[in-house]
């Protein structure tokens, strides 16, 4: 009992208020395996009340002008901003990632979500025809959609959910949201400054909890007619399960199994150290990270000894070391499922040239019950291998040789995700030839992460449907009607 009391304890919130909920879930500090805190456990009560809150505070919200909701966005912005380091901690502390990450990455894009779309929901216009030998005038109106539901992952916590939460709210939404049940620390921060920002009670509610309980309430809850969600591809497949009978909007961001494109012509310098960086960063916990790296034969021995060297470079360390490029995993389930990608690749007769079981981690005592695994390169391995066909989500990827553009544009579309490429050549015309032959809602050639957040983001096939981005979350987060005018 007294052990409990002194854990952080997170509170849902709904219709403007922290409120306890009956049960509780243990979360756990990936640096240490140490539970350090309770999150909500909630099930179809708490939607309820959320859906009571959401639909009591639309007509307030989405009858504001957009002038008005975006100066809202710029206040919760400005108020994220100056929590920064606070955020920043608590981000690295609950997901394991590195502090650098959590300052330069996960925290400012949170700021840049809400200012991004306040500035973008005051510039869009609708469309208008005539038809003049009819004497009709047609055009478009477009309106928020209700009650939007979104579901965000642990890799990226507030960054993402934040990215569902500004766009829905700045056109007029109200929404009820669930991170995941293994990283709801920032979010429920967050909540503590809505009020100070403006946003007016029930507009923004949050429930945590896990996704069979929580998460399938609120897709399953009639009166939310619109999920967003980023996760895995099984769980999207349920949520389209769930969705049918209410033929609800969806918009599905799932996982990816990214190749790297490296021709003999690329530029090394830049290439390797934005590969290493590509395959590991967030641990590999990134949806766009690279997991297959193709290297033409010509400089395969060069590239994958430089590439090896880098990696062992890659320093794991404790979240709070800021000289650290890597952190602890999620959680024990997500380690052991990480080793045993590689226990299957040995098996397999791949070679594993650093990382785990090949190199010993250096950690201190208290952290050594962490999550914590090396960055590990796996080489001599067939395309049909698990480790080349699924997703790992984790500090783990394969290089391989390849020979010409078109074998190599053949056995990077041959999975069955799509999310994102990296394409390294000096060739130009090669770079746009393979970028438009490849099957990825994103390629980057000759770099990777740069994100320009005006153009759409998303993948095709297993990836994902739909996209997000000014134009498509705008679209998404509200429903077109066509007026026509006889005069
Ligand atoms: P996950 O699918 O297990 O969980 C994602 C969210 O869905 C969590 O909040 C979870 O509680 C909830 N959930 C789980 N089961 C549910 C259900 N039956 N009904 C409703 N909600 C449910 O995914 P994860 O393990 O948290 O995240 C890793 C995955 O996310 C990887 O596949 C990764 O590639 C993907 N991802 C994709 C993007 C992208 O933008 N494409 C970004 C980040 C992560």
């Amino acid at each position: 009992m007294a052990a409990s009391r002194a854990l952080l304890t997170l509170e849902n919130f709904i219709g403007g208020k922290f409120l306890p909920c009956n049960s509780y879930l243990n979360s756990y500090d990936p640096s240490t395996g140490e539970v350090y805190c309770r999150v909500p456990d909630s099930g179809k009560e708490e939607i309820e009340a959320a859906v009571e809150a959401a639909r009591a505070a639309f007509p307030g919200w989405s009858s504001r002008s957009p002038q008005e909701r975006s100066q809202v966005l710029h206040r919760l912005a400005d108020l994220l901003e100056q929590s920064l380091e606070e955020l920043a901690q608590a981000e690295s502390k609950d997901q394991g990632k590195t502090i650098t990450l959590a300052k330069t990455m996960d925290i400012p894009r949170s700021v840049q979500n809400f200012r991004f779309f306040a500035s973008s929901i005051l510039h869009h216009t609708s469309e208008c025809t005539q038809m003049d030998h009819l004497g009709c005038l047609h055009y478009t109106v477009r309106a928020p959609v209700g009650i939007a539901g979104l579901i965000s992952p642990w890799n990226l916590p507030l960054y993402l959910l934040t990215w569902k939460i500004a766009p829905a709210i700045a056109a007029g939404n109200t929404v009820i949201a669930k991170p995941s049940e293994l990283t709801s620390v920032t979010t429920w921060m967050m909540c503590r400054l809505l009020e100070k920002a403006g946003v007016p009670a029930g507009v923004v509610n949050i429930v945590f909890g896990t996704g069979p309980q929580v998460g399938e309430a609120l897709v399953s809850h009639p009166e939310v007619p619109l999920i967003s969600f980023t996760g895995s591809q099984p769980t999207a497949e349920r949520i389209m399960q769930l969705s049918a009978p209410h033929c609800k909007k969806l918009s599905l961001e799932l996982g990816g199994k990214n190749p790297a494109l490296i021709f003999e012509d690329a530029n090394l310098e830049e290439c390797i150290p934005t590969t290493v960086r590509s395959s590991f960063a967030n641990q590999g916990e990134i949806c766009l990270c690279t997991s297959r790296i193709f290297v033409q034969k010509s400089i395969y021995n060069e590239f994958l000894k430089r590439f090896v060297e880098a990696t062992r470079m890659w320093k794991v360390g404790v979240p709070s070391d800021p000289s650290a490029n890597m952190g602890a995993l999620i959680s024990k389930a997500h380690l052991e499922k990480v080793r045993s990608y590689i226990k299957r690749a040995r098996m397999e007769g791949a070679q594993i040239l650093c990382g785990e079981g090949v190199d010993n981690l250096n950690l201190p005592p208290r952290n050594q019950t962490g999550y914590f695994m090396l960055p590990t390169v796996i080489t001599d391995i067939k395309d049909e291998s698990c480790c080349m066909k699924e997703e790992i989500f984790g500090p783990v990827t394969c290089v391989v040789p390849f020979d010409s553009e078109e074998e190599v544009i053949q056995r990077a579309n041959s999975v069955k995700y799509g999310l994102a490429a990296t394409v390294w050549s000096s060739n130009v015309g090669r770079v746009h030839r393979v970028a438009k032959r490849l099957q990825a809602g994103l390629v980057w050639t000759n770099c990777w992460l740069i994100r320009e957040l005006n153009l759409p983001f998303g993948g095709m096939k297993s990836s994902g449907v739909g996209r997000e981005g000014v134009k498509d979350s705008y679209e998404f987060f509200t429903e077109i009607k066509t007026i026509t005018v006889k005069h």
